[in-house]
């Protein structure tokens, strides 16, 4: 009821705003924890973002879905990239995260034995956080001093990436930042994803202290993540809008190229078209869609 007396009419507004053009401009993948309240600390609205929650925030390695073995995730990465051009992902990790405590205590406690009945949750974490445990133990043995080596999304290059080198967050912590920067390349994965014909799609990392509410944000300048706040945002700001300048341009050039070269681009273009219609649901009221099962209503009710 308070959403009814405080929000609904509101909402009802923004609903109808972005009804017929909606722009959403990322897709956020974070954890399950309820601590973690995206809307809230991304300040974002109705629109603007489709969410992805699951237990650690990880993101499956193309090499473990098949059609047999199927995961949402990339399925929604499909939905958002592919059909909706989105063009930026996050993925957002957290302090405390208590899939990744169960990832390092499976790993580091010899009195942590699986249980004798089946656990989906241990099981998720031990396939999909794998890989975040084993570099955990590489930069450890490295007191932190040793980066990880991150793959770009369109080119073979890697980027170095730093975890806590000032020493500021407990193990389990650094575990998670290691564990949210590997997500981004099991996102690169994604062959669909890597040659996106609707030109770059980038990858960003955030960490979302829960203890003081700090949001810290993967800097490929800095190559280790930086906190927000006012001191930081103008040269976080700007190392943002040099790297969606830079891959405009290179976008924009092999955009021309492949609507003179490809044939198959215009077929690719209306397939995404007829998609979008597919999903739209905004002429269904109107009684204008073409959707078969609304038709047949329509002609029910004539
Ligand atoms: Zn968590």
């Amino acid at each position: 009821m308070k959403y009814r007396l405080d929000w609904q009419r509101n909402m009802l507004q923004q609903f109808k705003m972005v009804r017929d053009n909606p722009n959403p401009t990322a897709v956020f993948v974070t954890c399950v924890d309820s601590r973690m309240l995206p809307s809230r600390f991304t300040q974002t609205n109705v629109g603007d973002m489709f969410i992805i929650r699951n237990a650690g925030n990880m993101v499956p390695h193309s090499s473990l879905v098949s059609v047999n073995s199927v995961a949402t995730e990339p399925a929604v990465f499909e939905l958002a990239c592919v059909l909706n051009n989105i063009k930026h992902i996050v993925i957002c990790g957290h302090s405390d995260c208590k899939a990744v405590n169960m990832l390092y205590d499976i790993h580091t406690d010899p009195t942590d034995l699986p249980p004798a009945q089946f656990s989906p949750l241990r099981a998720w974490v031990t396939a999909h956080g794998n890989r975040s445990i084993g570099e955990f133990f590489r930069l450890e043995a490295a007191q932190f001093r040793k980066p990880l080596l991150l793959n770009k999304l369109n080119k073979t290059a890697k980027f170095p990436a730093y975890v806590d080198v000032d020493e500021k967050f407990s193990v389990t912590d650094k575990l998670s930042m290691i564990n949210t920067l590997l997500q981004m390349e099991n996102v690169t994965s994604y062959q669909f994803m890597r040659s996106h014909k609707g030109g770059r799609i980038h990858i960003h990392a955030f960490w979302f202290d829960i203890y003081t509410g700090d949001i810290h944000i993967f800097s490929r300048k800095e190559n280790t993540f930086v906190v927000v706040n006012e001191e930081t945002l103008p040269t976080l700001e700007e190392e943002l809008h040099e790297i969606i300048a830079q891959t405009q341009i290179s976008d924009d050039r092999k955009q021309g190229r492949l609507d003179l070269m490809d044939e198959n681009t215009t077929t690719y273009q209306s397939l995404i078209q007829e998609a979008r219609r597919n999903f739209s649901t905004s002429s269904c009221a109107q009684g204008l869609c073409d959707h078969p099962e609304h038709q047949q209503l329509r002609n029910k009710v004539i």
